[in-house]
C-alpha cells in the first residue's frame, strides 16, 4: 500500500458537521421562526444573504408544509440553493442575524431549512426550476464551472441566451466539489444542480483547460464570463519541502474527497491562519493524527479565519501555536518535525496588520509526521494575455465594481477571480454579471 495513504474510511471523514432535518423536525423548526421584515424593510436574515433569498418567505412555505413552494422561492434567487445551504458561513451572515440569536435565544436553523426544502425538491425532480425564455441568437462563453461561472451561465441560458459553460475538469463545481471539507459537501447537490441548470439550455463543455487554441473559439462569443477562481497553492518554500509526507493544501483535500486519504501519521503540523488552513486541520484529526498543530505567525487577533470556525476546531481537539513562523522540515526521507521560530508583533506592515518579527534564539521543534502547507492561491496570472490583454489589481483581475467588466469590455468577470472568498460571493457575482451582461448585449 502507498505509505502516503492513510486507512480513515470515506464515511468518517463526510460525516456531515450539520446532519440534514428530519421532515417532521423542519415544521417544528419553521415554526419558530418570527416573520419578521414587511415592505419598508428586508428581515435581518434576508438583508444577510448575499444571494437575496427571500429567508422569512420560504421558511414560511415550510412551516405550511409546502417544500416544493420553498425550494422554488430558494432557488428563484440561488440557482445553488443546495450548495449555499450546506456550505455558506451562515453564522457570520443569515443565522447571525436572526433577531432570535439579538435576544439570546438559538437562531433558526436556515441553512439546515434551506436544505430540507432544496433536497426535497432535488428528489422530486419537477422540470426547469425557472420559466426560459424564447432562444435569442446571442451567444455567451462562459469560462469556469465553479459557482461564480455555474450561476452566471444558468440565469443568461434562463434569460434566452446560447450558453456554453467551459471547465478543464471533468465535473462542475470547481472549489465547491474539490477543495470544500467533505463533512460539508460531498458530489451531492452538485450534481443535481448542473442537471437543473442543464435544464435551463447551458451546454457544457467539460474536461479541457482553456489555453490558446481554445481562447480564439471563445473569443468568437458576443460577451465573456471569467469566472476561473484561484490557481494552485501559493509556492512558499521551506527546506525539507520534498521531504514524504509534506502536503500542500489543495492535492491534500482532493486526494481525501476522492477516496485516497492521506496518511498524517501520529502528529500533523499545519501552516496558515486562513479557513483552508483550519479545514485542512479538522481534517487532520478525522484523518487520525492524535496532536494536529496549526501553527500561525501573528495572534489570534490577526488570523483571517472565521472566529466560530476557530472555536470549532479547538473543540476538536487541534492546538493553535499562535507567534510561531515554520522554518524548516526536519527528516530524512520521511518528515519528522518543524523547526520553528518564536515571533513578536512590531509595527503595522502595507495590510495594516503588525507585521511578525523573528525572536532570536526562540528556535524549537515541533514533532511531526505529517505537514500540510495551508498559505493561500495563487491568482491565474495567465489570464493578464488573454483577449487582447486583462488588467490586473494586485492579484485579482481588474473589474469595474459595478458592471463586473474587465478592461476589455466584452469581458466580464467574478467569484474568487476579482477577490472573492466564499461560494455566496460567487453566487452573488454570477447573478449580477447575468444582469451586467444582459444590459451590455442589448445596448451593443
Ligand atoms: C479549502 C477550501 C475550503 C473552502 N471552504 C468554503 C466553505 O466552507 N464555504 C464557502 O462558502 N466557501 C469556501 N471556500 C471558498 C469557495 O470554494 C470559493 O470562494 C468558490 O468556490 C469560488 O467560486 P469561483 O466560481 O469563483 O471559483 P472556483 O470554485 O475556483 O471555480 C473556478 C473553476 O474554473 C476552472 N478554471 C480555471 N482556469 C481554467 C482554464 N484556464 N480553463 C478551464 N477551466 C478553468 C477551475 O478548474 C474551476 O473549476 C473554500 C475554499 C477552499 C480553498
Amino acid at each position: 500500500m502507498d505509505p502516503r495513504l492513510g486507512s480513515a474510511t470515506h464515511t468518517a471523514l463526510a460525516a456531515p458537521l450539520h446532519p440534514p432535518l428530519a421532515p417532521g423536525a423542519a415544521l417544528v423548526e419553521a415554526d419558530r421562526c418570527l416573520g419578521c421584515g414587511g415592505l419598508d424593510a428586508a428581515a435581518p436574515c434576508a438583508a444577510a444573504c448575499p444571494a437575496e433569498i427571500d429567508v422569512p418567505r420560504f421558511i414560511d412555505q415550510i412551516a405550511a408544509g409546502d417544500d416544493l413552494g420553498a425550494a422554488q422561492t430558494i432557488f428563484a434567487a440561488n440557482l445553488l440553493g443546495g450548495t449555499c445551504a450546506r456550505v455558506c458561513p451562515v453564522e457570520v451572515l443569515c443565522e447571525g442575524a436572526c433577531v432570535l440569536h439579538h435576544e439570546g435565544r438559538k437562531p433558526i436553523a436556515i441553512g439546515l431549512l434551506q436544505r430540507h426544502a432544496t433536497d426535497v425538491a432535488f428528489a422530486k425532480r419537477e422540470g426547469p426550476v425557472r420559466p426560459v425564455a424564447p432562444r435569442r441568437s446571442e451567444r455567451v462563453a462562459i469560462v469556469g464551472a465553479g459557482p461564480a461561472g455555474l450561476v452566471c451561465a444558468g440565469e443568461l441560458a434562463a434569460r434566452g441566451f446560447t450558453v456554453t459553460v467551459h471547465d478543464e475538469h471533468t465535473e462542475v463545481g470547481g472549489l465547491a466539489r474539490y477543495a470544500i471539507a467533505p463533512y460539508r459537501i460531498g458530489s451531492d447537490p452538485l450534481d443535481s444542480e448542473r442537471l437543473q441548470i442543464e435544464e435551463l439550455g447551458v451546454a457544457f463543455r467539460l474536461g479541457h483547460p482553456i489555453d490558446g487554441e481554445h481562447l480564439e473559439e471563445i473569443g468568437e462569443a458576443d460577451a465573456i464570463f471569467l469566472g476561473i477562481g484561484m490557481g494552485a497553492d501559493t509556492a512558499i518554500h521551506y527546506p525539507g519541502d520534498g521531504l514524504n509526507g509534506v502536503w500542500e493544501s489543495l492535492p491534500f483535500i482532493e486526494a481525501l474527497k476522492f477516496g485516497t486519504p492521506p496518511n498524517v501519521g501520529t502528529h500533523a503540523v499545519v501552516i496558515g491562519g486562513g479557513n483552508t488552513a483550519i479545514d485542512v486541520a479538522r481534517e487532520a484529526v478525522r484523518l487520525g493524527a492524535r496532536t494536529v498543530t496549526l501553527v500561525y505567525r501573528r495572534t489570534r487577533a490577526e488570523m483571517p479565519a472565521f472566529e466560530h470556525e476557530i472555536a470549532e476546531a479547538e473543540d476538536e481537539g487541534v492546538r493553535f501555536a499562535y507567534l510561531t513562523d515554520p522554518v524548516r522540515i526536519l527528516g530524512e526521507h520521511h518528515v519528522e518535525g518543524v523547526e520553528c521560530l518564536s515571533m513578536s508583533l512590531g509595527e503595522p506592515d502595507a495590510s495594516g496588520r503588525r507585521r511578525p518579527q523573528p525572536v532570536t534564539g526562540s528556535e524549537r521543534t515541533l514533532i511531526a509526521d505529517s505537514v500540510i502547507k495551508a498559505i493561500g492561491q495563487q491568482p491565474h496570472r495567465e489570464a493578464a494575455a488573454w483577449f487582447g490583454g486583462l488588467a490586473f489589481d494586485g492579484s485579482r483581475l481588474a473589474i469595474d465594481p459595478t458592471t463586473l467588466q474587465t478592461s476589455n469590455p466584452k469581458v466580464f468577470a467574478g467569484g474568487d477571480v476579482v477577490g472573492g472568498t466564499s461560494v455566496v460571493q460567487a453566487v452573488r457575482d454570477g447573478k449580477h454579471a447575468a444582469t451586467a451582461i444582459e444590459e451590455w448585449l442589448c445596448r451593443s
